[in-house]
């Protein structure tokens, strides 16, 4: 019995050591940011860019503007270089701090291309095995850590039953942290064309042992191109940086009880970031323009070619060539490479010049020139078929003859 009463104590401690330490949430004077992943540990990676580095660059900007329009709030980060941080770390220096909010700035990733949008997750129960498997991803960065078995009360990010283990927890801080998510993602869609995936509940460990009001926030998928690509423009982490930011203001503003307007999105990104995107756009379009002009004048030079070089004229044979090399560019006729070939044809494919040398009627024929040529040091030669200026395959050209023998 004793025993017993002893086990219910330290149980009731356990589940009550969180409200405790609930003390300072009538003001909001630090902020810890945390950038996911770091170092040797990449996070989810994109086509051409790593989680860890958009995390980072995200988090910086947003240090940056609440130093410029929140002043009287402190700015401590987990990282601001490419290092890796033990995630028990990161938890430990919010509270270690006495941080009055923890902000954890990730990346999703999914199998699925087109998946795309931003979360903002709170710690707890995952109710979808898709919430499941990303807190999973994330918590994996645990595994190298010395003593995480320790650190994580025995947790194995592993276990089929990782998310169980959780089901004695108990938030202290859930209606603020939901409070902080909610913000979080209505001012992403506010500020940014991101599908808002909605405020969530997962176990992740940056959040599980972190004794102030944390969020994760997921800003996009490195695994959608056209997310990427947004996440990897400076416009596009100011409009994620900035709505973070607006986020922090009003929740300050609410437990603080304070009257401020908060600030406009034009006024948090810098001017010359928009200027710079508005240029790169105008640049693109002009890019992809004089490649349409190119193109055009392309073909129009190839329907030219299509006029000049059929010597033959159309004529139903079928004509078995040799494929010397090819070139970007039209070449003249007394270019070295052409020198003592018999009668030498060009084609237009692909949007590159293909000269063919020979002119023959049956495919061994072209076949023993080739051999001779490859002897003459044309390695890459190989019997190219015709019919009608058309590059045609050796299985048509059978079915033409046989129909021209008829
Ligand atoms: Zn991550």
């Amino acid at each position: 019995m004793k025993k017993l009463s002893i086990l219910l104590l330290v149980l009731l401690g356990v589940l009550t050591y969180g409200f405790a330490q609930e003390t300072n949430s009538s003001r909001l004077s630090k902020v810890v940011i945390d950038p996911g992943h770091g170092g040797d540990k990449p996070g989810a990676k994109g086509r051409k860019s790593l989680e860890k580095d958009i995390n980072l660059s995200v988090s910086l900007k947003l240090g940056e503007l609440i130093k410029n329009h929140l002043p009287d709030v402190k700015v401590v980060y987990t990282r601001t270089k490419d290092v890796d941080v033990d995630l028990i770390k990161r938890s430990q220096l919010a509270n270690k701090e006495k941080a009055d909010i923890f902000i954890s700035i990730h990346c999703n990733a999914a199998k699925n291309p087109y998946a795309n949008g931003t979360e903002t997750f709170v710690m707890g129960l995952a109710k979808t095995q898709a919430n499941i498997e990303a807190a999973k991803k994330e918590n994996a960065d645990i595994l190298t850590e010395a003593n995480y078995a320790e650190n994580y009360d025995g947790f194995d990010p592993n276990s089929p039953e990782s998310n169980i283990f959780f089901a004695l927890y108990q938030n202290a801080y859930l209606e603020q942290s939901l409070s902080l998510a909610d913000k979080i993602q209505k001012h992403f869609t506010s500020n940014t064309k991101l599908f808002d995936r909605g405020v969530k509940q997962a176990p992740y460990l940056v959040l599980y042992k972190t004794s102030v009001p944390a969020v994760l926030t997921e800003i996009g998928f490195i695994s959608n191109e056209k997310e990427e690509k947004y996440l990897n423009t400076e416009k596009g982490q100011y409009e994620i940086a900035a709505s973070i930011f607006q986020a922090i203001y009003s929740y300050k503003n609410k437990i603080e009880g304070r009257r401020m307007d908060t600030p406009h999105i034009a006024d948090l990104i810098p001017h010359k970031v928009i200027k710079d995107e508005e240029e790169k756009i105008r640049m693109e379009k002009e890019k992809e323009k004089r490649k349409r002009e190119e193109e055009e004048k392309l073909k129009a030079e190839q329907e030219k070619t299509k006029d000049t070089t059929s010597v033959e004229g159309e004529t139903n044979e079928v004509i078995y060539r040799v494929q010397i090399f090819v070139d970007k560019n039209k070449i003249s006729s007394n270019d070295s490479r052409l020198k003592g070939l018999d009668d030498v044809w060009m084609y237009f494919d692909n949007k590159i010049w293909k000269y063919t040398s020979g002119n023959f009627k049956s495919f061994s024929q072209a076949n023993e020139y080739r051999n001779k040529l490859k002897g003459k040091g044309y390695k890459d030669a190989f019997v190219v078929i015709f019919y009608k200026n058309e590059r045609i395959t050796l299985d048509k050209a059978k079915e033409i003859e046989q129909n021209n023998n008829k």
